[in-house]
C-alpha cells in the first residue's frame, strides 16, 4: 500500500471516529491498551488477588419468559414501596427503581440517582445520562433495549457517594433486578457500582476493561459517565470497553 492509500484510509478512520463523537484519539496508550492474552492474565491475576465471592444462589438459572420478567420487576417495585429501610429515604423526592427492557442483553448499573434523576424518578437523565444515552446509541442500540439501574435507589444528599451501610441495605434490590433480567453482560459504571457488585476495593482504572464474573454473568467495569464528562480524553477507554462487551454478546 502506498502513502496516498494509507493517508486515505487514515482520513476515513478519523472521520468515522469523529462521527461517533470522539474529539481525541490516543497516540500512545501502551500502558492502558493490553492484548487479549494480557487481559486474560490480568483478569486471572486480579481474581486470585481479590477472590470474588460466589453467590450463595450460585449461577443464575437460564431463562425466564418476558411477561414473567415484567411482572417480577413490577412485584419487586411494589415490594420496595415507599422504602424507609436506610437513611437515604430522608431527603429523596422519588425512588429511582430503574428502567428499560426486561429482556435486555446489556444492563448498565451506576451508583445512585443525582438531582435530575431524583426529580424525574428515572435513572441517568441528567448530563451524565445524556452521555450514557449517546454511548448506547453509538453502539447501535436504543436506550429502551437495555436496562439501566443503580446500586442505591435514592439520591444521596449533595450527590455524595452512597455509604457502605446504605449500599449494604439497598444492594439486594439491584441484585434481584439482575436475577430477574438475566442480561448477557452487566456494565458497571464507576467504582461504587463495581465495588458493590464484585465486593472488591480496587481502583476503577485498574479493573476497567477486564471481564469479571458476577454469578455466572460477565461483568465489565468501566468509567462512570460523570467522570467522563470531567475527563473527556478517557471516553476512548470506555468506548474500547464497550467494544469488548459487544464482542462478548456476539459470541
Ligand atoms: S436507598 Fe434503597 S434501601 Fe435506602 S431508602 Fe432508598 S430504596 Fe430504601
Amino acid at each position: 500500500m502506498n502513502s496516498v492509500d494509507i493517508a486515505k484510509r487514515l482520513k476515513k478512520a478519523m472521520e468515522f471516529y469523529q462521527e461517533l463523537g470522539f474529539k481525541y484519539l490516543p497516540v500512545k496508550v501502551e500502558h492502558k491498551c493490553i492484548s487479549v492474552k494480557a487481559s486474560k492474565m490480568l483478569d486471572s491475576k486480579l481474581r486470585s488477588e481479590v477472590k470474588i465471592p460466589n453467590s450463595p444462589l450460585g449461577e443464575l438459572p437460564a431463562t425466564t419468559p418476558t411477561t414473567d420478567k415484567e411482572s417480577a420487576l413490577r412485584a419487586l417495585r411494589e415490594e420496595i414501596g415507599d422504602c424507609q429501610r436506610c437513611k437515604l429515604c430522608k431527603n429523596r423526592k422519588n425512588i429511582v427503581f430503574g428502567e428499560g427492557s426486561s429482556q435486555a442483553e446489556i444492563m448498565f448499573i451506576g451508583e445512585g440517582p443525582g438531582r435530575d434523576e431524583d426529580i424525574q424518578a428515572r435513572p441517568f437523565v441528567g448530563e451524565a445520562g445524556k452521555l450514557l444515552t449517546s454511548l448506547i446509541v453509538k453502539l447501535k442500540l436504543k436506550r429502551e433495549e437495555v436496562y439501566i439501574a443503580n446500586i442505591v435507589k435514592c439520591r444521596p444528599p449533595n450527590n455524595r457517594e452512597p455509604e457502605d451501610d446504605e449500599i449494604a441495605i439497598c444492594r439486594s434490590f439491584v441484585e434481584r433486578q439482575i436475577e430477574i433480567i438475566k442480561p448477557k453482560v452487566i456494565v458497571s459504571l464507576g467504582k461504587v457500582s463495581a465495588h458493590a457488585l464484585l465486593k472488591i476495593k480496587m481502583p476503577i482504572s485498574k479493573i476497567r476493561g477486564n471481564f469479571f464474573d458476577y454469578r455466572g454473568i460477565p461483568l465489565m467495569p468501566t468509567f462512570h459517565p460523570a467522570y467522563l464528562l470531567r475527563n473527556k480524553k478517557d471516553k476512548w477507554l470506555t468506548w474500547a470497553d464497550m467494544q469488548k462487551v459487544l464482542e462478548k454478546i456476539k459470541n
